[in-house]
C-alpha cells in the first residue's frame, strides 16, 4: 500500500537500528516519552524497543483519549443516560471504560439507559433529527483531533435550531499535558504526583497536523527537552527516536518535525478557527493520573451555551480514586509500565479491562497484552 509499505520495511528498520545503536552513547540513558497512544501501539505492535540499545528506554505516555478521562465523568455521563432519560451517543472505546464500582456505559445500557455507539459527532447529530421528541446527548472526548468534528455538530445543530441536542464537553489539550507531566518531574514538593525522568518527547502525529509544530516550542524553550514530531509507522517512529538521540547528544533542544508529509508548523487553521468559534478553555480539569491541570480542557462557550450538556442538566461532578491495585495512573505519569501492575494479563485483559489502560487499542497496557509484551 502507497505510503505504509515503504514506512514498515524491515531492512530499513535494521539500517536505522543500527545508526541509533552507533550514536548512542553508552556512558549515558535515554528516557523518551511517546506521548500519543498510536505511537505506543506501533511501538508495541512492531516491538520497536526490542530493535534499540538498553540504555534507550521509551516510557509510554498519557495520549490515549479514554485512558486520561478520569472516573468522575465517566460516572457523571452514566448518570445522564440513567437518571435524565436521554438518548446518550459516543465513541465505542468509550462504552467499556470501568467507571466507579466498575460500571460502564455498556453495563448501563444492559441495564436499560439508551445508550448507543456512533462513529462520528454528526451521527449522534442524525439522531437528534430523528428523534424530536427526545433529548440526545453527545458525550464527547479526545484530544485536538476529535475536536474539530464535535466543534463542526455543534455549529451544525445551532444552524439547523436543533432545541433536543447537547454535547458533554470533555475535549482535552495536547500541550498543557505535555506541560503537566513535565512540570511532574520537578523536584518534590511540587504538590504533584511524581513522573519520569524525560530526556526527549515523540509529539503526536493527528494532534499535531490539526495544531501543528509551534504550540510545542515552549518544551524546548522552557524546559530543554527536544520534541520530534513523528508519523506513525515503525519507520517514522525509529528515525524520530534517531533524531531526538541527536540533538540530545548536541546538546540541543529544538521542535523538529519528522512528519513533514502530514504536519507543519501552524497546522490546520480552518480546523483551529473552528474550535475558536465554539470553545472556550477550562480553568481546570482532572485527568486521570495526572490530577488537574489548568488550562487543558474545553468546554463550549457562551454564544453556543444552549448545546451545552453541563449548562441544560445538573451533571455534579465527583472526583474518585482508580480501582485498588489498577496502576493506570502511574503508567499515564510514565513512571510504571504496564507489567508492572499485578492485574495485568490476569484480572485485567481486554475483555474484561479493570483500568482504562487494557480498553483502547492506543492503551499501554492493551498494546503490551496484544502484541505480548510483558518484559
Ligand atoms: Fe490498570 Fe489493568 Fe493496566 Fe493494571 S493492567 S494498570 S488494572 S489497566
Amino acid at each position: 500500500m502507497k505510503y505504509v509499505d515503504e514506512f514498515r520495511d524491515g531492512t530499513l528498520a535494521c539500517g536505522l537500528a543500527r545508526a541509533i545503536a552507533a550514536e548512542v552513547r553508552p556512558s549515558r540513558d535515554y528516557h523518551l516519552m511517546e506521548f500519543c497512544g498510536g505511537h505506543t501501539h506501533a511501538v508495541s505492535r512492531y516491538g520497536i524497543q526490542d530493535l534499540l540499545p538498553p540504555n534507550v528506554r521509551l516510557i509510554h505516555g498519557p495520549g490515549c483519549p479514554v485512558c486520561v478521562l478520569p472516573i468522575g465523568r465517566i460516572d457523571s455521563a452514566i448518570a445522564l443516560a440513567q437518571e435524565h432519560d436521554v438518548i446518550l451517543c459516543t465513541y465505542g472505546d468509550v462504552l467499556r471504560v470501568p467507571a466507579s464500582e466498575r460500571r460502564s456505559l455498556l453495563q448501563a445500557k444492559a441495564a436499560g439507559a439508551d445508550v448507543r455507539m456512533v462513529y462520528s459527532s454528526l451521527d449522534a447529530l442524525r439522531i437528534a433529527q430523528e428523534t424530536p421528541d427526545r433529548e440526545v446527548v453527545f458525550f464527547a472526548i479526545g484530544f485536538e483531533t476529535t475536536t474539530p468534528p464535535t466543534a463542526a455538530a455543534v455549529r451544525q445543530a445551532k444552524a439547523l435550531g436543533l432545541k433536543n441536542f447537547t454535547a458533554f464537553c470533555n475535549h482535552v489539550l495536547t500541550p498543557a499535558a505535555i506541560r503537566g507531566i513535565l512540570d511532574s518531574t520537578a523536584p518534590e514538593g511540587t504538590g504533584r504526583a511524581k513522573g519520569a525522568r524525560l530526556d526527549g518527547i515523540i509529539g503526536p502525529s493527528h494532534v499535531s497536523t490539526v495544531i501543528g509544530s509551534r504550540p510545542y516550542e515552549f518544551v524546548a524553550e522552557q524546559y530543554q527537552r527536544p520534541v520530534v514530531i513523528a508519523g506513525f509507522e515503525p519507520l517514522d517512529v525509529m528515525q524520530s527516536i534517531l533524531m531526538l538521540i541527536r540533538q540530545i547528544n548536541a546538546g540541543r533542544a529544538e521542535v523538529e518535525n519528522e512528519f513533514t508529509r502530514a504536519v507543519n508548523r501552524d497546522g490546520n487553521h480552518k480546523a483551529q478557527t473552528l474550535v475558536a468559534e465554539v470553545f472556550d478553555l477550562r480553568p481546570a480539569f482532572e485527568w486521570r493520573g495526572l490530577g488537574v491541570i489548568p488550562y487543558s480542557a474545553l468546554c463550549i462557550n457562551a454564544a453556543y451555551g444552549d448545546f451545552d450538556t453541563e449548562r441544560r442538566f445538573p451533571i455534579p461532578y465527583r472526583a474518585v480514586a482508580d480501582h485498588k491495585g489498577c496502576e493506570c495512573g502511574a503508567i499515564l505519569r510514565g513512571v510504571k509500565k504496564p507489567q508492572d501492575c499485578r492485574l495485568f494479563g490476569t484480572a485485567c485483559i481486554p475483555e474484561n479491562p479493570v483500568g482504562s489502560c487494557m480498553v483502547s487499542s492506543e492503551g499501554a497496557c492493551a498494546a503490551h497484552y496484544t502484541y505480548g509484551r510483558y518484559r
